[in-house]
């Protein structure tokens, strides 16, 4: 059917900026519209079924149609549809999901501040590392390093730290002092001949020479994604996070790991940095959190971090940032329902169970003539397509093949993301046995059909 007779495809093309969207391509081609969801499944106008592989954004956890997420955003509604933290102010549902933030993420993160967004909660942990930072009196101690093809958000500070060249391109970012290293991914980043371990140390060597050159005293934090995701789902090498981890507590910088997609059972594991065996100062939490049914994100940090600015409070009057909508009552209310669904359902044991499954499934694609690397970690992938395998030389141009396997999915039935010409996946936890093993079928097709 051609979308542009169907008038919902019309208004959209007519009224809408798309995010993440070629404008002038979609004035062509019309969106994909979607009207409702069930299970790991979504579907589009016209009935069509998608499974959805990469579950929305990298975010629903409990599927498409929870009605227990649903009662609880409907309880909340009518018990108290808004109210704010500001001034003193608070309501049950923020402060019973900050206790459960504070359970659930590993010791000595001890303290909550919510946003609706991971880029505002990146801004958030900006904003609190100069305001830490200026009320311990090292008011030099202001920049950020993060990494090449790190995705942190598309704010202004957030953006900043995000490593992706679209995300700066045209919008003059860069804006705040931040520096990007190189992207620990060693199949693309490691040199000829150098083994994983090698590059562990060089990326290592180069954040400290970084360091010193800039002068430790002027570095605040080290943010990064444990695995990162939206770049291209990129693990890192062995030793990489022990030894950022070492570097940080020797120079005093906050360790900040966002986990806006990691979080919550994403690689099998609680969180992360519980994966990969680090301890950050500061979590950053969103998507997952609650299923993306209601925007949320949270800010964990510690009790150290949190006393700085508390006396800093004390001395100005007041801390002053926040959001009409810091920890909104139906959000939080919706978040800690969608928690203790994943807890009684044990849905991050089934990351563990359903992820090596969906690994071990999908490395039969290694030998495919497209694909140059699988990774991944639990429920989340990536398959690497590239011109020619021996020398890893990517397409050119970089992403058009990518996007030809992404339109194919559709017509395969499967909604995946094209990062690059990385074809990424990351289903939602409630997956099964058999959803795992259609996913990797109709993986094996679209690869089959791509060229
Ligand atoms: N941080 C990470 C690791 C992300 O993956 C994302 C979004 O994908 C963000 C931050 C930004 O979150 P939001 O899109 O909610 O602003």
């Amino acid at each position: 059917m051609n979308k542009l007779s169907n008038s919902l495809a019309q208004a959209d093309i007519a009224t809408s900026l798309h995010p993440y969207t070629n404008a002038r391509r979609h004035e062509e081609k019309g969106p994909l519209v979607i009207s409702r969801g069930k299970g790991i499944h979504v579907y589009d106008e016209h009935g069509k079924e998608y499974i959805e592989a990469l579950a929305g954004l990298w975010s629903v956890a409990v599927g498409f149609d929870e009605p227990r997420l649903v009662e609880a955003a409907h309880k909340q509604m009518q018990a108290l549809p808004y109210y704010h933290s500001f001034a003193h102010k608070a309501h049950e549902p923020s402060i019973r999901l900050a206790e459960k933030l504070v359970e659930m993420t590993p010791q000595g993160l001890d303290r909550v501040f919510f946003t609706s967004s991971g880029s505002e909660a990146n801004d958030t942990v900006v904003k609190m590392a100069w305001y830490m930072n200026n009320a311990l009196g090292r008011p030099e101690k202001k920049k950020f390093l993060a990494r090449i093809k790190g995705y942190h958000g598309i704010t202004v500070a957030s953006g900043s730290l995000t490593g992706l060249p679209y995300n700066h391109m045209d919008f003059d970012l860069p804006a705040i002092p931040v520096h990007h290293l190189t992207c620990p991914h060693h199949y693309r980043f490691g040199h000829e001949g150098e083994s994983e371990a090698e590059f562990t140390q060089r990326l290592l060597a180069e954040a400290e020479e970084v360091i010193l050159r800039e002068g430790p005293e002027t570095i605040a934090g080290f943010i990064g994604e444990p695995l990162m995701a939206a770049g291209g789902v990129m693990p890192p090498p062995a030793g990489y996070w022990k030894g950022i981890e070492a570097l940080c507590r020797k120079h005093d910088i906050l360790l900040i790991a966002d986990e806006v997609i990691n979080g919550f059972g994403r690689l099998g594991s609680s969180f992360g940095a519980v994966h990969y065996g680090f301890t950050p100062d500061i979590m950053v939490l969103s998507k997952q959190l609650t299923s993306s049914y209601m925007p949320l994100a949270a800010v964990v940090f510690s009790e150290k971090v949190y006393d700085a600015i508390a006396d800093n409070t004390g001395r100005i009057g007041t801390f002053g940032h926040g959001f009409t909508a810091s920890g909104h009552p139906v959000a939080t209310a919706v978040g800690l329902e969608n928690l203790k669904i994943i807890e009684e359902r044990d849905l991050m044991g089934n990351a563990t169970r359903m992820g090596a499954r969906l690994q071990e499934g999908l490395r039969q694609y290694a030998d495919h003539p497209l694909v140059g690397e699988v990774r991944g970690a639990g429920l989340i992938a990536g398959l690497e397509l590239v011109a020619d395998k021996t020398s890893k030389r990517a397409f050119d141009p970089v992403g058009k093949v990518g996007l030809a396997a992404f339109e194919i999915g559709h017509e395969e039935g499967m909604i995946i993301r094209n990062v690059g010409d990385t074809l990424a996946l990351c289903p939602p936890l409630i997956v099964t046995e058999g959803d795992i093993d259609e996913i990797v079928a109709r993986m094996g097709r679209i690869l089959d059909r791509t060229q």
